[in-house]
């Protein structure tokens, strides 16, 4: 039986299609409709770590936060997001031929949605910056649309894919100006550094997604020689179009679950950031964790899972190393 739902043809509202997809998946795919009144029952807590954090008590998304990731691991199971694997009611847009927008099961906002690759190939960002751009004007403006890099927090690091939220759902979609440092713009593209946020976090905006494509590429390049990797650095990408400017989140990471997941005593913090957590959204399945994480437990989190200072200076470095250089500090 097909697994299109529907085909997405330019002209046609996104946004409104992804709607109907939830309306009828809800209708025929009883563990979506069960996830789905899950999800109404979480409970959000705001923490004060000098920035907004919200924690989110989601016991649905222990087996995501939990997965088994090593390559081992990934290699003997079944690729949960290759179609032939799929529940057997899932079903999807297919958007521009290339990849499959499904509602996501383990939804962490109403709406959420996985946009999977229609072919099993691996998670990397290097060529799919465009698709990531395409996706989130296409689902502009209620959604934004994020990239998890294969050891950041993609619990299929196998299987190329995006998720997709509904937008201002995330604090750092939304910083007041004492977040925001320096900023420059480098070849049609303003980048801008966050501070005061224990994370390294870099926004690019540009109405040329061309010009966006080709500023992250060079940062990702500076950050894969530093970090002495092969394919690409340990990352997560926000992706947000607004009017005619698209806007990238980026953050820079060194690990993807700080040591304190991997303790087996009441030390143990069940926390696995992607993009999302970063984003100052920080899921905690185990309601232990949800109860008594304070301000400086996140706050040392971030710092252990991001970057130093230091490093991302000289990944700034690279800006605007690009044909046209142009730098204009404002
Ligand atoms: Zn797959």
């Amino acid at each position: 039986m097909s697994k299109i739902f529907t085909d997405f043809n330019i002209g046609n509202s996104l946004p409104e299609l992804c709607r109907k997809l939830f309306t009828e998946q809800k209708r025929n795919w009883p563990q979506l409709a069960l996830a789905c009144e899950g999800l109404a029952a979480t409970r959000l807590r705001e923490i004060d770590c000098g920035y907004r954090v919200f924690l989110q008590h989601n016991p649905q998304r222990a087996v995501n936060s939990g997965a088994a990731l090593d390559a081992e691991s990934i290699r003997n199971r079944p690729c949960f997001l290759c179609a032939a694997n799929q529940p057997e009611e899932q079903r999807g847009i297919l958007y521009r031929n290339e990849y499959l927008i499904l509602c996501n099961p383990a939804p962490v906002f109403p709406g959420h949605l996985t946009i999977v690759h229609v072919n099993h190939q691996p998670q990397l960002l290097t060529d799919s910056i465009m698709p990531l751009l395409h996706l989130a004007r296409d689902l502009a403006p209620d959604y934004c649309v994020f990239y998890n890099g294969p050891a950041c927090g993609a619990s299929a690091p196998d299987h190329l894919h995006f998720q997709a939220i509904p937008v201002n759902s995330l604090p750092v979609e939304n910083l007041p100006d004492k977040y925001l440092g320096e900023a420059g713009e480098y070849s049609a593209v303003k980048i801008i550094r966050g501070v005061n946020l224990d994370r390294a976090l870099v926004i690019m905006e540009s109405a040329n997604p061309e010009a966006l494509r080709r500023q992250l590429l060079i940062l990702m390049a500076k950050a894969t020689s530093l970090a002495g990797v092969v394919k690409e650095p340990k990352l997560n990408v926000i992706a947000i179009q607004e009017k005619l400017i698209s806007r990238l989140i980026i953050f820079f990471r060194s690990k993807h679950r700080p040591d304190a997941f991997f303790q087996e005593d009441d030390g143990r913090i069940f926390v696995s950031p992607g993009s999302v957590d970063m984003g100052g959204f920080i899921i905690t399945p185990r309601e232990n964790d949800f109860q008594r994480l304070a301000g400086d437990d996140i706050r040392k989190i971030y710092r252990e899972v991001s970057v130093t200072p230091d490093l991302l200076n000289k990944i700034l470095e690279a800006r605007g190393a690009d044909n046209g250089f142009s730098q204009r500090h404002y």
